[in-house]
């Protein structure tokens, strides 16, 4: 088939079925970050058919997640065409109205979203980032992990394994037991510093667990450490209080990963420094390139929050990305479940290299079978 007779074919492609899985991922080790605490990772996985091709999504939520979607969403996705993932973003947003949209059900339209624009490059037979087109070379990643639950030997071992792999970037979790150990969240950080080297950029996530004056306090000490990123220093929800802190500290002060709708990124983009955005949360990658233009239109630059084989290729989309986020627990399943996981050595990916299309990536089946989750 010639190019233009596969354009006219996904063109005329309509969605013939959504398929929904539940799986569950013990994490290695028990985790934490300031705020909570988990033991597994739950991924709800949707398979968009269309004739016999096929797109992937997903999203990290509770497992009510899957319901959304053949409860709510599916009745106005199937029928529709591929070619229009827009239309279907718009289409399920004004379905869920009464439902109420932000939280779990924008998850459930995100992963939806994620599937639709995988399925369409699929068709096309282009990977997702020269469907979107790009506006930039690589993508740069940071290794983000560093939970409160680790001892100092597993910090040091995560820390290396990145470093061993060429990333300069690296984020641990900060604010355990919700700002109350204040002397072990500079210890480790401290320690953090030490492992990576002057030269490495250092980045610590509090989770919203400090108070406004703490916040404050611990940025300070933290400028001694070089840190240059402070990720919810307080709740993201106290946007004056984001505020507060970012015109009291030298490091970036950022937030978003909560966002589910374009209007809280742009009640958001004058507190922080770099606004963060989560594909698999705020209505998928439709929504996430919006995102990405609200804060360009403000000066800032966007960084993608976790699920990073979600936002490879459309980051590479967007002339003002920071850097996406290399999450210890996504990265973990993501490798695990799918063929075709990029590669971060030397700290950036470059999606589509490889000429497959869409996201680029294959279900392994006997591992969806191995974690899928049986209410
Ligand atoms: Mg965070």
């Amino acid at each position: 088939m010639s190019a233009a007779q596969t354009a006219t074919a996904a063109h005329r492609s309509a969605v013939d079925e959504l398929y929904v899985q539940v799986l569950r991922f013990p994490t290695d080790t028990p985790e934490a970050d300031g705020t909570l605490a988990w033991d597994e990772t739950t991924m709800v996985l949707v398979q968009a058919g269309s004739g016999t091709a096929s797109g992937l999504g997903w999203t990290y939520g509770d497992p009510a997640t899957a319901n959304v979607i053949t409860d709510l969403l599916r009745d106005t996705v199937v029928g529709r065409p591929v070619h229009d993932v827009p239309a279907v973003n718009e289409a399920m947003s004004r379905a869920v109205r009464n439902a109420g949209r932000p939280g779990l059900i924008t998850g459930a339209i995100s992963a939806v979203d994620i599937a639709l624009w995988d399925l369409k490059a699929r068709l096309l037979q282009l990977p997702l980032a020269d469907l979107l087109g790009r506006a930039r070379g690589d993508v740069p990643v940071y290794g983000s992990g560093g939970f409160t639950t680790y001892d100092e030997q597993q910090l040091a071992r995560q820390l290396e394994s990145w470093a061993e792999q060429g990333m300069n970037r690296f984020k641990i979790k900060i604010g355990e037991d919700w700002g109350g150990a204040e002397h072990r969240d500079l210890d480790r950080t401290e320690q953090a510093r030490k492992l990576v080297g002057d030269d490495a950029e250092l980045y610590v996530d509090a989770n919203g667990a400090y108070t406004r004056k703490q916040a404050v306090r611990i940025g300070r000490t933290l400028a001694g450490l070089g840190v240059s990123w402070f990720e919810e220093p307080v709740s993201s929800d106290d946007l004056t209080g984001l505020a507060q802190v970012r015109d009291a500290i030298t490091a970036d002060v950022t937030a978003g990963e909560y966002g589910y709708d374009l209007p809280y990124f742009a009640r958001m983009v004058p507190a922080v420094d770099c606004l963060q955005a989560d594909a698999t949360r705020c209505g998928g990658i439709t929504v996430w390139l919006r995102a990405a233009a609200v804060a360009e239109a403000h000066g800032l630059q966007l960084s993608g929050h976790c699920a990073p084989h979600v936002h490879a290729h459309a980051a590479v989309a967007i002339p003002n990305l920071r850097h996406l986020e290399w999450f210890h627990d996504h990265v973990r399943i993501e490798n695990l479940l799918f063929e075709g996981a990029l590669d971060p050595t030397g700290g950036a990916l470059h999606p589509g290299q490889d000429g497959e299309p869409g996201l680029g990536l294959t279900v392994r089946p006997d591992i969806a079978e191995r974690f899928r989750a049986h209410s």
